[in-house]
């Protein structure tokens, strides 16, 4: 039988741990703390910034947003993230994209001390995760390993099939599952013969970005499907990159969207900022 991967109630489970710890280390000296920066007004944007601020609000990790006009200058925007780079209340900074065409985002991204980029965005967190030596797991991607470990499904020796290859998600996805002993598959817009591939996925991790794009017709009885995708359709609802009811006729485990991949992104963002904060605070005692 499919068993549901219930996302919202594994970040539950988590944030409720991160709560305790957060409360421990509040007592002793002050709580973590975050900053999220969102230039413009991007509605999608504004809304994942306010729910990472009531998720904050949630588990007792304080948190700032600064709110940028989307005409704002990249040096302007720059010297912001230096001040929080300073701050030593602050130790996630969390900088929402997209950002504006004007801005190089690569550039703002770097501008972000490495040891609070709880995101794992910067240059020097894409290669210690290469390594297989990460500081910060990319949130999403630390979402898809914890919601695979929370059901035990076999990882090691498994043939896993991502479909993506952004930095955001696909690459650092087919990272860790390569660091943890699968062997990857990676596609992409040029692959051919996608759904043969996809076929042979023991685990299968979608995260394409177009509504219902795994079909049942794709999917090994028996696996495990994570969908990433976030798609607002039309009419206003939210849909996967995954068909869900075909594809739940097939698989031994399925996310669903909404309630699966998104809430374990938010519960690992408080899960890096709480461990940055212990990493700075051990430094500094
Ligand atoms: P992205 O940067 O647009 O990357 C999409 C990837 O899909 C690219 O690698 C692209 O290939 C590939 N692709 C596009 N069309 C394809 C096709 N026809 N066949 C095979 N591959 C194809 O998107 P992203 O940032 O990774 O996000 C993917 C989805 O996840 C989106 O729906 C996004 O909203 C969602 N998301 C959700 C969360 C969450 O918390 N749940 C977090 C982040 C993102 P090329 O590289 O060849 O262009």
């Amino acid at each position: 039988m499919t068993q549901i991967i219930d996302g919202k109630q594994i970040a539950a489970e988590i944030k409720e741990q991160i709560k305790g710890e957060v409360r421990k280390l509040s007592e002793a000296g002050g709580p973590p703390g975050l900053a999220a920066v969102l230039v413009g007004d991007n509605p999608a944007s504004v809304i994942y910034v306010r729910n990472k601020r009531k998720a904050c609000e949630a588990v007792g990790i304080y948190s700032e947003e600064h709110k940028l006009p989307g005409t704002i200058a990249q040096e302007t925007l720059i010297q912001l993230i230096d001040r929080l780079n300073q701050d030593s209340k602050i130790h996630g900074i969390l900088i929402q994209l997209p950002l504006p065409s004007h801005i190089d985002a690569d550039r703002v991204l770097y501008a972000v001390n490495p040891g609070k980029d709880v995101d794992g965005l910067h240059p020097n967190n894409i290669g210690r995760l290469t390594m297989g030596a990460p500081v910060f797991v990319p949130c999403t991607p630390g979402g898809v390993m914890a919601m695979l470990d929370y059901h035990k499904i076999k990882i090691e020796g498994s043939r896993a099939v991502i479909i993506g290859r952004s930095n955001l998600v696909g690459r650092p996805v087919s990272l860790l599952l390569m660091h943890r002993n699968a062997t990857i598959t990676v596609c992409h817009s040029r692959t051919r013969d996608i759904d043969a591939i996809c076929r042979e996925g023991d685990i299968v991790v979608a995260a394409v970005g177009k509504p219902r794009f795994v079909t049942g017709g794709m999917i090994k009885p028996g696996a495990a499907v994570i969908d990433v995708g976030i798609n607002r359709l039309e009419d206003g609802t939210l849909a996967g990159d995954v068909d869900f009811p075909e594809v739940s006729k097939k698989a031994g485990w399925i996310t669903p969207v909404p309630g699966g991949v998104g809430p374990m992104t938010i519960a690992m963002l408080l899960k890096n900022t709480l461990e940055s904060a212990k990493r700075i605070e051990e430094r500094s005692a």
